[in-house]
C-alpha cells in the first residue's frame, strides 16, 4: 500500500495536480485546509474528490463552512474566507460542511493541527508534540498546519525531532517507537522551498517529495481574482 499525504493544498491548482501526477499511490489522505489564500477552490475540491481522497477539515475550511469564527484570522486569510464562501459551489459547500479536523483512516490518526487542538494548534516543537503523543493511542499520526515539513518521534516516553529537510528526505520507522509526521504544504509552502511539498508512506518507510508547478500560473490567478498581492508574492519564495 502506497500512500501519498498532503495538507494545506489551500486552493492551489496547479501545485495540486503537480503532486497528484508526481509518482504513483494507492491511497490519498489530505490533512485540512483544502481552500483558502489561493484562487481555484471549486477546481481543488473537485480534483481532490475524482482523485477518491480521504479528506479532514482544517480551520480555513471550517470558517468557509461557517463553523469557525474569522475573527480568529488575520486580515488576508480572513479576507478570503469570504471570497471563497461566496463563490464556491454549493454542493461543494455542503461537502466541506461535513469534514472534521480530526478522523482515523485504516488504524492511522488525522489531524489538521495537534491531536490535542485538532483544528488550531501548531504542533511545531517536541513540548506540543509530547502533548499530542500523550492525547491518543497511535503509532502513527499525520499532522499539517504549519505549512513546514516535519517529523517527531517517541522512544519509549522520550520524543525527539528528526531532520527532515533536502530533497526526498526520508525515515524509517521503527517497530515499538511511534511518530508525528507533517507533510508539509502543497498550495502554500512557507520553508523557503516554493516547491510542493507532500509526504509518501509505503513499506515503513516515509519519504518527502519537492514538486515544481507552475507558481506563475497560480500567481496570476491570484491577481486576477483581485486576492490580496501578498498572497501571489510569497508563492514566489515559499514563505
Ligand atoms: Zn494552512
Amino acid at each position: 500500500m502506497r500512500t501519498a499525504v498532503l495538507s494545506d493544498v489551500h486552493s492551489n491548482l496547479e501545485a495540486l495536480r503537480a503532486v497528484l501526477e508526481d509518482s504513483p499511490y494507492d491511497r490519498i489522505l489530505v490533512l485540512g485546509d483544502l481552500v483558502g489564500y489561493n484562487a481555484d477552490p471549486d477546481a481543488v475540491l473537485t480534483e481532490l474528490r475524482d482523485a477518491g481522497a480521504t479528506l479532514i477539515a482544517g480551520n480555513h475550511d471550517l470558517a468557509v463552512a461557517g463553523r469557525f469564527d474569522v475573527q480568529w484570522f488575520n486580515d488576508v486569510a480572513a479576507s478570503v474566507v469570504r471570497w471563497t464562501a461566496e463563490r464556491l459551489d454549493p454542493r461543494l459547500l455542503d461537502h466541506l460542511s461535513t469534514l472534521e479536523p480530526i478522523a482515523w483512516s485504516e488504524g492511522q490518526l488525522l489531524v489538521h493541527g495537534s491531536v490535542c487542538e485538532p483544528a488550531t494548534e501548531y504542533l511545531r516543537d517536541t513540548g506540543s508534540a509530547a502533548a499530542s503523543f500523550a492525547a491518543a493511542e497511535f503509532e502513527l499520526c499525520l499532522h499539517g498546519h504549519t505549512h513546514i515539513p516535519a517529523a517527531f518521534e517517541s522512544r519509549g516516553g522520550k520524543v525527539v525531532e528528526l531532520e527532515v529537510e533536502g530533497d526526498r528526505s526520508s525515515i524509517e520507522f521503527v517497530p515499538g517507537r511511534r511518530y508525528l509526521l507533517n507533510p508539509g504544504s502543497v498550495g502554500q509552502p512557507r520553508d523557503g522551498d516554493r516547491r510542493a511539498s507532500y509526504l509518501i508512506i509505503e513499506d515503513g518507510r516515509a519519504e518527502w517529495r519537492r514538486v515544481e508547478y507552475d507558481v506563475a500560473t497560480t500567481m496570476r490567478k491570484v491577481r486576477d481574482a483581485g486576492l490580496p498581492e501578498v498572497l501571489a508574492a510569497r508563492l514566489e519564495v515559499g514563505r
